[in-house]
């Protein structure tokens, strides 16, 4: 135990005196100055980002955390994989590693030391180390296809990933599952100042050669790209070529044929050229505005690569049919619906795209059937978020989160009251915010918002956002975590900083106002079927596969679940997944906005804390006992405080940890002495003892 010893300010914030966001801030700064990015609350990890490399990675360092236990040495992220990975060898109990922190926090690094460490201790052989290499090999892949470049963060993941690692009962690594959540797939038409589009845009450009970028008829330069060069297009650090060439061999090595890839990359081409399809205004003879398309080359191009008449394209671009049971009848697109045509058309094509990645490292992959698996899951998704602008996104991102908050109490509590069970300690209720009335809020199947807005979406008749709204406002008017201008106005509470067409939901981590602008539209997402039914006809395999509802023959009138539906299911699978397993923790910081290390913001920080819950993590954790050891180690560190016990002793642990505190006449209520280990009811009982032993020494 290294518990005070040598150690920056405390180790384990439960032990943390008097505990209050002010000292647990001054804790994490201290720790941070000096290098120490790890503390723990309990067997919850903290880690704050230290944006530089720092000498606690590899092989020597893995060696030493695999050979101790979790308290005897620093607060580490090996300790923490350790951990979980020797309880699923050795106690058979399938883990969980959630992963969590606002983007630019080190989630994602996170969770590649973790695969490393697991990687590096997990077994031998030829085929582990192939199936290892598969595993680690999804990551520059899907790095390049669902990562960009924000103001936040110069690699930011823009989609949620949670990954199965399966294992057989040796604790070798079999294969996995990658299921990711919600892509940001707005950024394929449009970035924001200093962002950029997903990083294999450029590194296709960058880095194919000659050859390549002749059969994509592409040009190297990204200037020429209207979905490239709205914004910066190089990233300081980041070599885009050298990059492709990664992706290119990370693919080869999970299994991708020579013709998939060329598939792939032949769809990432035609994302680009679609955006560079020009559309104006045509008049038809009845006055009508219609659309066209500017240059007829470009679409000839795009029709030639995919295997699609031309003037097929152009008629699916710029008008849109419209069925009933009796007849169909075709209307003319304005350019304005023309353009929302293309770009939509690009976004899905290319989140579909992304999805297929994801299934095809599945299949590659994926674990038989009939094996016996051990497993632990990594989770690495998007934080809380509250952005000047909130839209129908952060609203589900938030949502996850609260469901992740609750999963987070729930498991830690009843941890606790295991382990008390085990010790054959008697289990005190601990009080706590129960967010429950949050996740109904928004989940419930009846009257939760996102039934509302589904309603409002299938609903015929005229439906808007604001339609939407009113129906919100109707029915939580009284709702303790809902407000609205209009509930407010009944409540003659004004305030400035929400408008007329906005909610806002008290979410544990604080209030978000949400403008409900676009959540129809977002949450309907849906293609125009002209759009679906010409992608289907194009004979490009890869492509055509994405859009299977293009078939006449599956176009049936029933329509696919909404975003919200969709997102709602995957979340209510995952936290089914979580449940049935042992979590471990990993809350990660990012101590500063500029990327910058040595920068310590108390006030970025402490508005983290907040969202992660950290001091009400800390009040649970000690809501029984602070402090708990094994008899062995304790004995071992405070037998020299009593004189039965030092310099000899010959009985057993327990009886000499019994010795050692009665002679120290430590409270009774203090302490409970369980099958295993001693319980330590409140911190300043450690300390004592801390500082007797010091005392003596
Ligand atoms: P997130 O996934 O939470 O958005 P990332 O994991 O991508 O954040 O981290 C952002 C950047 O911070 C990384 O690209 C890296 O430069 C730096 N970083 C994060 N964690 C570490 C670490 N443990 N050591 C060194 N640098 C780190
Ligand atoms: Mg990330």
């Amino acid at each position: 135990m290294t518990l005070l010893e040598g150690a920056v300010g405390v180790e384990d914030l439960v032990l943390l005196e008097p505990l209050e966001q002010e000292s647990l801030l001054k804790t994490l700064q201290l720790r941070y100055e000096k290098k120490e990015i790890y503390t723990y609350i309990g067997n919850v990890l903290i880690s704050v980002n230290p944006y530089q490399q720092l000498p606690i990675y590899g092989p020597e360092f893995i060696a030493k955390y695999r050979d101790y236990t979790f308290y005897e040495l620093k607060p580490h992220i090996y300790a923490l994989a350790n951990m979980a990975y020797q309880s699923l060898r050795d106690r058979d109990r399938d883990q969980c590693i959630l992963i969590t922190g606002e983007s630019g926090a080190g989630k994602t690094e996170a969770s590649k030391l973790v695969m490393s460490y697991v990687a590096a201790v997990c077994g031998k052989g030829e085929q582990v180390n192939s199936v290892k290499e598969q595993l680690l090999q999804s990551n520059p892949v899907l790095e390049a296809f669902g990562n960009a470049k924000t103001i936040r963060n110069n690699n930011s993941s823009r989609f949620g990933k949670y990954m199965d690692i399966e294992f057989d009962f040796k604790g070798s690594p079999l294969g996995g599952v990658i299921t990711n959540y919600l892509l940001e797939k707005s950024r394929v038409v449009k970035q924001l100042e200093g962002e950029r589009n997903f990083h294999i845009f450029y590194q296709l450009l960058a880095g194919a050669d000659a050859h390549l970028l002749k059969a994509l008829k592409l040009e190297r330069d990204t200037s020429g790209y209207a979905f490239l060069n709205q914004n910066v297009s190089r990233v300081d650090g980041m070599d885009d070529a050298s990059n492709f060439k990664a992706v290119q061999s990370a693919m080869t090595v999970i299994g991708f044929s020579e013709e998939e890839i060329q598939q792939v990359l032949e769809v990432t081409a035609l994302v680009l050229k679609l955006g560079n399809v020009e559309l104006a205004d045509e008049f038809q003879a009845n006055g009508i505005s219609a659309s066209g398309i500017r240059d007829g080359r470009g679409i000839q191009e795009i029709g030639e690569m995919i295997g699609l008449n031309s003037e097929e394209l152009e008629k699916a671009l710029c008008s849109r049919t419209m069925k009933t049971a009796k007849e169909s009848v075709v209307t003319a697109l304005n350019v304005i619906q023309a353009q929302y045509a293309r770009d939509a058309l690009a976004k899905n094509i290319y989140s579909r795209l992304f999805n297929w990645i994801v299934n095809r490292i599945n299949e590659s992959i994926k674990v038989g059937t009939g094996e016996k698996k051990k497993v632990m899951g990594v989770l690495d998704i998007y934080g809380f978020e509250i952005l000047e602008d909130n839209s129908f996104e952060q609203f589900v991102i938030n949502y996850c989160n609260e469901k992740l908050q609750q999963v987070f109490i729930e498991m830690t509590l009843k941890e606790e009251q295991e382990e008390y069970e085990r010790e054959g300690i008697p289990w005190t209720k601990v009080d706590y915010f129960d967010n429950g009335i949050i996740c109904n809020l928004i989940e419930d199947n009846q009257r939760g918002i996102l039934a509302m807005l589904d309603e409002e979406c299938l609903r015929p008749g005229v439906v808007s956002d604001t339609t939407f709204l009113a129906k919100l406002n109707q029915l939580f008017s009284t709702h303790n975590h809902y407000e609205s201008k209009v509930t407010q106005n009944a409540q003659h509470q004004y305030d400035h900083t929400m408008g007329l067409s906005s909610f806002r939901i008290c979410h544990y981590a604080g209030k978000v106002t949400y403008n409900v602008n676009s959540f129809i539209d977002k949450n309907n997402d849906l293609l125009f079927r002209d759009l679906s039914q010409a992608m289907w006809k194009a004979r490009h395999p890869l492509l055509r596969s994405l859009f299977p509802e293009g078939d006449p023959k599956q176009a049936s009138l029933k329509r696919p679940p909404t975003a919200g539906a969709q997102f709602k299911s995957s979340v209510a699978i995952l936290m089914k997944n979580l449940y049935s397993k042992n979590p471990n923790y990993i809350r990660c910081i990012k101590p500063n906005e500029h990327q910058q290390r040595g920068q310590f913001s108390s006030e970025l920080v402490a508005v983290q804390t907040r969202y992660l819950g950290l001091l009400e993590n800390v009040r649970v954790r000690r809501a029984g006992y602070a402090y708990r050891q094994r008899y062995g180690p304790f004995l071992e560190r405070y037998r020299l405080l009593s004189r039965s016990t030092w310099p000899h002793w010959n009985g057993g642990d327990r009886e000499g940890v019994k010795k050692v505190v009665e002679e120290l006449s430590l409270s009774s209520e203090e302490l409970v002495f369980g099958k295993t280990k001693i319980f330590i009811r409140s911190p300043s009982t450690l300390f004592h003892l801390e500082e007797q032993r010091r005392l003596r020494l």
